[in-house]
């Protein structure tokens, strides 16, 4: 069995839709379990009526109504055949009938409560679902939509709700194994589960990726390909250097550090159940099926013999709007008890330090900028000087060869001599070499590595 998901970029209009469709009966023969988005911006436009409702705001209804219209429109294009067309408009009108309900109810009672807003926002998937199977099945292949509350049980943590896997495995070989083995395509509406009493619950955004790895592991899935609407995981970000191209495998660890570095192709924690499980995953362009993607190698150490050994470093990603905090203690540093006081503020303000860096007189850290950096630095004045510097960006070089590679490390600094870097981080135990400069100067920077890191060939060691 094959778990392939599709994100709502790939299923945003007849077109997509069309392709994708392509993509899955290409694949029949793998036995596919199809996990599917909410069509475009629709799980946006489910938020935008909950908060409407919540600050008593005009329009959800005609939102509503807006999103019904597509979702028609949607239909017709691509359930050409006429009693699939009808089976798909009867699932969608049932949800559309719910989410008007709901709309009406939360309006008179002026309250959208947790639950309220989980089963507002599954909405989406439970009806992109039923609209892919109907374009499949019209081209002649046996799918079938499947509801994600059947197969995902969770926690009735809403909106934010983790799987249980045990009963989620359960529910895989009771509901979907066997519609494989009987050659039918189940078509599952990700980010979507229920609680063991059947309440909706959703996974938190972007959770059809947690979906289609928690069912991968569950059937023990032969692979796991994420159709996304980019390359799979590129050297760079594409607006900023023209010559970014694709990397053909990455390690999970390179991938996690480039999430929390900024790249937003993958969530770790979302792909972690599929690549611990050892099932073979890979990211690829819906819209252009005919590139390989990117794989994603199991753990790092022990498989970085597999990964292309010319290769500098994996990829370059960034974060803008950072500002650099520095605290200053030439008494107390090395004091026992001051690391302590320090971060007890940042924990108290709940603000999270990204980087650190230590000298015997001075600790400075990255952290998000915005006006609670400057509520910050007032509380950390009662334990020491603090100077706070805005409008700053970090960029990373991840790469698992950081730690094996000789010289990559000399490269980086090369590329960077016209630019003024505030700020080093690189611990020898990690596959990321993070480096601060100016906001104004960040894609000068970005564009001087990948040149000197992926466009050039080896210096001579
Ligand atoms: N539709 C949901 C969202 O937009 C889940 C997903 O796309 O993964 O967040
Ligand atoms: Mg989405």
């Amino acid at each position: 069995m094959l778990v392939m998901k599709f994100g709502g970029t790939s299923v945003k209009n007849g077109e997509a839709v069309d392709r994708v469709s392509g993509i899955i009966s290409a694949r029949v023969d793998r036995q596919p379990i199809v996990v599917v988005s909410a069509t475009g911006d629709t799980t946006d436009r489910l938020m935008d009526i909950l908060d409407r409702i919540d600050d008593n705001r005009p329009g959800a209804m005609a939102i509503a109504d807006d999103i019904e219209a597509k979702h028609h429109t949607l239909i017709r294009e691509v359930v050409t055949d006429s009693a699939q067309q009808a089976i798909a408009f009867d699932k969608v009108n049932a949800e559309i009938r719910r989410l008007k309900d709901m709309v009406v109810a939360m309006e008179q009672l002026g309250d959208v409560s947790p639950r309220s807003r989980d089963a507002v926002a599954a909405l989406g998937e439970r009806m992109s679902a039923p609209i892919l199977a109907g374009s499949l099945a019209s081209r002649g292949i046996n799918a079938v939509s499947v509801d994600p509350g059947t197969v995902i049980r969770t926690d009735a943590n809403y909106g934010m709700a983790r799987p249980d896997i045990d009963v989620t495995k359960q529910q895989c070989l009771a509901v979907l194994v066997p519609l494989c083995r009987s050659g039918q395509v189940p078509v599952v509406g990700g980010y979507v589960g229920a609680t063991d009493k059947g309440i909706i619950t959703t996974l938190g955004r972007g959770g059809s990726d947690l979906t289609a790895s928690v069912i991968a592991k569950c059937v023990e899935a032969s692979g796991l390909i994420f159709w996304k609407d980019v390359d799979g995981i590129l050297t760079a970000d594409p607006r900023i250097v023209k010559n970014a191209r694709p990397l053909s495998r990455i390690t999970f660890e390179e991938a996690a550090e480039l999430t929390f570095l900024g790249s937003g192709v993958l969530h770790p924690a979302s792909i972690q159940p599929a690549v611990e499980a050892g099932i073979p995953v890979t990211v690829r362009n819906s819209y252009k099926p005919e590139s390989e993607g990117t794989a994603i190698l199991r753990g790092s150490r022990p498989e970085t013999g597999s990964l292309p050994p010319e290769r500098a470093a994996a990829s370059i990603t960034y974060k803008k709007g950072q500002a650099l905090v520095s605290i200053y203690s030439t008494r107390m540093l090395g004091a026992s008890g001051f690391l302590r006081r320090v971060f007890e503020v940042f924990d108290r303000l709940k603000i999270s330090v990204d980087h650190i860096a230590t000298s015997e007189v001075n600790i400075t850290v990255t952290v998000k900028d915005g006006a609670s950096v400057d509520v910050l630095a007032k509380e950390l004045e009662a334990v020491a000087t603090i100077h706070v510097t805005h409008g700053m960006s970090i960029v990373s070089v991840v790469g698992e060869s950081l730690r094996t590679t000789a010289g990559v490390a000399a490269r980086i600094f090369t590329a960077l001599r016209d630019i003024n870097v505030r700020f080093i981080t690189h611990s020898g135990a990690t596959t990321n070499l993070s480096l601060v400069v100016e906001d104004a100067r960040v894609n000068d920077a970005i564009v001087a590595l990948h040149a000197q890191l992926f466009e050039k060939e080896r210096m001579p060691s």
